[in-house]
């Protein structure tokens, strides 16, 4: 077993982290602050692989391994973890789920687009009674002619300010829960598509969240792999959109210990600084291992992803250890910080406020525990 990175994606890393160090970093804080989508970056990340990159070279992807991809996702979350959160639904819950299910005409309509900048995707499952339970959906399609006429609304739906393509789930089969959901590739402009603001959002601001009121009517060849089979490409999608929300976490975790350990190296109090009492030391050792110790599930998940048809439970362990270490991280940093953190607009402030969505999107934090103590009691784990 080696527990290194290869030179790619060594070099791969320390790109995207310069890039977000130089560009995205310094307009952190206006995201934050404006609620507004960040497309300028989005667009400017085009140049640096970001998008489209486990996407293969001939659909005009960037081919690279999970693992890259997670480096990369981490490197970003570390400057704004809104940027990276938006990179994460276009590519791994739209842009790969193109790849694994699409047919040749769908990816030759969108993948090449995503990958290029010109698209970016949403992924519409959640609805107002359809969270944890995302089977019990109730957003309906129905045969109409040569296609499906859809009616029913979604819920904070990430990128739909700007995106031009939408994966939408939807009932086929009333009744049959999730064997009965079809997943829809829908032009962002097909009429009878409503977008509403959402409520404004504690943490990740510039997401572009928004609710949708859809009632419109889609082609059969707008159908995501078969009909009844949504559900199964969803939970596809949301394995490999778990290994990159853990990057993201982890991302904004060590954001929160640099800016402890700096604070600690330099405010003094009692005449030395604090970073000589050990009550600090204790808590920016606990970060760096709970981070480190999370950083390696999330490697572990995303090889999982790149060998295993499935990687359900790696992607389940490794969200849920990094959430809850990022938040542990965030937390401790508020407490090194002191004032100096629990004051609008200061950096420890943003990201403990960011933090918190990445226990629950992609599946609670009680969602992961779900899925990892359905493994553990049919003892099937690795
Ligand atoms: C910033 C943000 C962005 C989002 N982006 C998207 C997106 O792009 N696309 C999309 O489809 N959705 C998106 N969501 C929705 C997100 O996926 C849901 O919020 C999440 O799945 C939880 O659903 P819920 O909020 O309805 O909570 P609920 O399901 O109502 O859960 C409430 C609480 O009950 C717990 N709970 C529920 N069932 C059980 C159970 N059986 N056992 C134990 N505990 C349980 C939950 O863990 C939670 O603690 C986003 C959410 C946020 C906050």
């Amino acid at each position: 077993m080696i527990l290194d990175l290869t030179p790619e994606q060594r070099s791969f890393k320390e790109s995207i982290e310069r890039f977000a160090r130089e560009a995205i970093a310094p307009q952190a804080a206006r995201i934050d602050e404006s609620g507004e989508f960040p497309i300028d970056l989005i667009r400017a990340s085009v140049a640096h692989g970001l998008l489209g990159v486990t996407i293969p070279a001939a659909w005009g992807g960037a081919g690279r391994d999970y693992v890259s991809y997670a480096l990369a996702i981490e490197a970003v979350g570390r400057a704004s973890a809104t940027v990276a959160a938006a990179l994460v639904v276009t590519n791994s819950l739209v842009a790969e789920l193109i790849a694994y299910a699409g047919s040749a005409p769908q990816k030759g309509r969108w993948l090449r687009a995503l990958a290029n900048g010109q698209a970016l995707g949403a992924f519409a499952l959640s609805e107002a009674n359809a969270g944890t339970d995302a089977a019990n959906q109730q957003t309906m399609a129905v045969r109409s002619g040569k296609g499906f006429a859809i009616k029913g609304r979604k819920v904070w739906v990430a990128n739909a300010e700007a995106a031009q393509v939408a994966i939408v789930f939807a009932c086929t089969r009333p009744g049959l829960r999730a064997q009965g959901v079809t997943a829809f590739l829908v032009p962002m402009d097909t009429p009878g598509i409503t977008r509403r603001a959402r409520d404004e959002s504690l943490g990740v601001r510039g997401l572009g969240c928004m609710d949708l009121a859809l009632d419109i009517t889609v082609a059969d060849d707008q159908v995501l792999g078969a009909v009844d089979q949504g559900f199964r490409l969803a939970m596809w999608a949301l394995d490999g959109g778990r290994v990159a929300i853990a990057a993201q976490a982890l991302g904004i975790g060590e954001a929160a210990l640099d800016a402890a350990i700096s604070h600690a190296k330099t405010r003094e109090q009692f005449g030395e600084p604090i970073a000589s009492y050990q009550a600090i030391q204790w808590m920016l050792a606990d970060s760096a291992t709970e981070l480190a110790a999370a950083r390696l599930l999330t490697w572990k998940a995303a090889d999982a992803k790149d060998r295993q048809e499935r990687s359900t439970f790696e992607a389940a362990m490794a969200k849920l250890a990094a959430s809850e270490a990022a938040h542990r991280a965030a937390d401790r940093a508020m407490q090194v910080l002191a004032s100096a953190g629990y004051r609008r607009g200061s950096l420890v402030e943003r990201l403990f406020r960011d933090v918190r969505a990445t226990e629950i999107y992609q599946g609670t934090s009680e969602a992961q525990r779900m899925i990892i103590a359905e493994s553990v009691l049919s003892d099937s784990r690795i």
